[in-house]
C-alpha cells in the first residue's frame, strides 16, 4: 500500500500562506483552506459521514465545493461530484446508482432536491445546514491517504448513451497532476482558471493539482468569455482549461486585442479541436495546448507539447510520460497512419466502472482501456484523432468522420456551430446531413454552404443537406450530442 500525507494537511504545512482558491471578493490561502476544510471535515463527521462512504454534492462552482472536496479526504469519504443542469430523475438515476449515503446541497438547487427526494432513499443536507451543525471532535481525522483508495465516483457526460461511474482513486489523480506537470512544467506563479465545472474531471483536476503544486485555482461560477478574458488581461491567470466553444466565445470577445505574454498555456480537450479555431489561434500566437482525455483517465492522457505546438497543429500529442497508447483493430495493434480504436495504458486510468463489472471488462483488458474514439498515430507517434466510433457514418462502404466535415463547415465565415450526423440512405446505408447554428447578422443559404463544403471535401462527405437550426443539442459540459440531431428535424 502506497500511503502518504494528506494532501491539503501537507500543502497548508508546506507553504501555508500561499493563495490557494480565488472567487471573485473571495480569496483563501492554503492554511485558511486547510482551517476550513478540518471544520467541514467535523461537521459532515457530526451527521455521520464516515469512511468509504458516498457523498454526492450538488453544487455550483463555489467555495463551499472546494472546501468540501477537501472534507471528504480527511474522513476517507467518496465524493460523487453531480451534474446541477440533470433533472430530478437523472440526479436520483445517479445517486442511486452511486448507493449514495448523503447528499449535500446548495439551497438555489432546493427545488432539483424535491424530485430526488421522491425517487432516492439518500439522506439530504444543504449547505446551511451543515454550516449550523455543531463540529464533533473526530476521534481521528484522516492526516494520510492511500494511493489506492476511492476518491471519486465521477460519471461520464453521458455523450453516447447512459453516463457511467468512473472509480478514480488518490493514485489516478495523484498521477494526472504529477503527468501534467511534466509536460506543462510547475512554475510557483500559476494561477489556474478553472471555469469549467468543478463536477467533471476538467474542472475537479485542476482544484487537485492546485493542492500538490502549491498554486493559486481561480474559479468562475460559470463561464463567460468576457470574464474569462479579463482574468487573463487583468488578474495574472497563466493557465486556462477550456473545450473548443469556449475558445472560440473567448477569441471572438477577444477582438483584435492580444493577451499578455503571462498566459502560458490555453489547455484544450474534451471533444474535437475544430481546425479553424486551432490555426486562428497560432496566428495570434496563442499557446493552445490540445489534449486528448477521458473520465477514466482521470483529466489529460495524451497532450501536445508546446515545442510541436505548430508543426503538429491538429494533433492532440504523444501520451504523457507514464503513458502509453496503440490503435488496435479486431485484436491487432495497428501501424502508423492507420486509423483503429485508441487504446490508452497509465497509472492515472480506473480500475473500472462503478459497480458495472461486465462494463468495466469490456473497456479494460489487460489493463488497456478501450476508449471507444477512433484515431491514428503519425509516424512520429502523434496522436491525431478521428471521432468516437459509435458517431462514424459508413456511406457505401467508406468511413466517414462527423468531426472532419463539422470542421470545414465551422470554417465558413456564417456558420457559429456545426453538427453532422448520418441518415439512413437506401442506396448508400447512411449519408451524412448537417445541421448548423449561424452567425448572429450574417446570413447565409443552404446552397452556399454545401458548395463551400464542396470545394473542400471528397464528394461522398459532402452534406446531402444542411438545415439550419436555432441551438444544437448539447449536454452539460457543452458536447454535441449526435445521437439527437435527427431528433431535430
Ligand atoms: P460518455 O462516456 O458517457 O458517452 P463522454 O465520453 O463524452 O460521455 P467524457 O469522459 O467527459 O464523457 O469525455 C471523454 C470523451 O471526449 C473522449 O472519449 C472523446 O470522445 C472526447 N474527447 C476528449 N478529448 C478529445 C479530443 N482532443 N479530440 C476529440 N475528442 C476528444
Ligand atoms: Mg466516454
Amino acid at each position: 500500500m502506497q500511503v502518504m500525507p494528506n494532501w491539503l494537511k501537507k500543502r497548508a504545512e508546506l507553504t501555508p500562506g500561499r493563495m490557494a482558491v480565488t472567487i471573485g471578493e473571495k480569496s483563501l490561502t492554503y492554511q485558511m483552506l486547510n482551517e476550513e476544510a478540518i471544520i467541514m471535515a467535523k461537521k459532515l463527521a457530526a451527521l455521520g459521514v464516515k469512511e468509504k462512504d458516498r457523498v454526492a454534492v450538488l453544487a455550483q462552482n463555489s467555495v463551499e465545493s472546494v472546501v468540501f472536496m477537501h472534507a471528504l479526504t480527511y474522513l476517507h469519504a467518496v465524493l460523487v461530484p453531480l451534474n446541477i443542469r440533470l433533472s430530478g430523475e437523472e440526479l436520483a438515476w445517479q445517486i442511486n446508482d452511486a448507493k449514495a449515503d448523503f447528499l449535500i446541497y446548495d439551497p438555489v438547487f432546493f427545488k432539483k432536491t424535491e424530485e430526488v427526494r421522491k425517487l432516492s432513499q439518500v439522506e439530504f443536507y444543504s449547505w446551511n445546514e451543515l454550516n449550523k451543525l455543531k463540529e464533533i471532535a473526530v476521534p481521528v481525522l484522516k492526516d494520510h491517504v492511500s494511493l489506492e483508495d476511492n476518491h471519486t465516483i465521477m460519471y461520464t457526460s453521458g455523450t453516447t448513451g447512459k453516463p457511467k461511474g468512473v472509480v478514480l482513486t488518490y493514485g489516478n489523480h495523484w498521477w494526472s497532476a504529477v503527468s501534467s506537470s511534466l509536460n506543462l512544467g510547475l512554475h510557483l506563479e500559476d494561477r489556474w482558471l478553472a471555469a469549467t465545472p468543478l463536477f467533471h474531471m476538467s474542472g475537479l483536476s485542476i482544484l487537485i493539482r492546485s493542492v500538490i503544486y502549491g498554486i493559486t485555482t481561480v474559479i468562475h461560477e460559470k463561464f463567460d468569455p468576457q470574464k474569462a478574458n479579463s482574468a487573463i488581461k487583468n488578474e495574472g491567470v497563466t493557465i486556462v482549461s477550456v473545450v473548443s466553444t469556449m475558445l472560440a466565445q473567448m477569441l471572438e470577445e477577444l477582438g483584435e486585442s492580444r493577451y499578455p505574454e503571462s498566459l502560458r498555456c490555453m489547455l484544450l480537450g474534451g471533444g474535437p479541436a475544430p481546425l479553424p479555431i486551432l490555426e486562428n489561434c497560432k496566428k495570434r500566437s496563442i499557446p493552445v495546448y490540445q489534449t486528448f482525455g477521458m473520465t477514466e483517465t482521470a483529466s489529460q492522457v495524451v497532450t501536445l507539447s508546446s515545442e510541436y505546438m505548430l508543426e503538429k497543429l491538429g494533433s492532440a500529442g504523444k501520451p504523457l510520460f507514464p503513458a502509453e497508447v496503440k490503435i488496435m483493430e479486431d485484436g491487432k495493434e495497428l501501424p502508423p497512419e492507420e486509423a483503429g480504436e485508441i487504446i490508452v495504458k497509465g497509472p492515472m486510468v480506473t480500475k473500472g466502472y462503478w459497480k458495472r463489472e461486465e462494463a468495466t471488462a469490456e473497456a479494460i483488458k489487460e489493463g488497456w482501456l478501450y476508449t471507444g474514439d477512433i484515431g491514428y498515430l503519425d509516424k512520429d507517434g502523434f496522436l491525431f484523432i478521428l471521432d468516437r466510433r459509435s458517431d462514424l457514418i459508413i456511406s457505401g462502404g467508406e468511413n466517414i468522420y462527423p468531426a472532419e466535415i463539422e470542421s470545414v463547415l465551422l470554417s465558413h465565415p456564417s456558420v457559429l456551430e456545426a453538427g453532422v450526423a448520418g441518415k439512413e440512405d437506401s442506396k448508400w446505408g447512411q449519408v451524412p446531413v448537417a445541421f448548423l447554428v449561424t452567425q448572429k447578422d450574417k446570413t447565409v443559404t443552404e446552397q452556399e454552404v454545401l458548395q463551400y463544403a464542396e470545394a473542400k471535401l471528397a464528394r461522398y462527405k459532402v452534406p446531402v443537406k444542411a438545415y439550419f437550426v436555432e441551438e444544437l443539442p448539447r449536454n452539460a459540459s457543452k458536447k454535441l450530442l449526435r445521437r439527437k440531431l435527427m431528433d431535430l428535424l
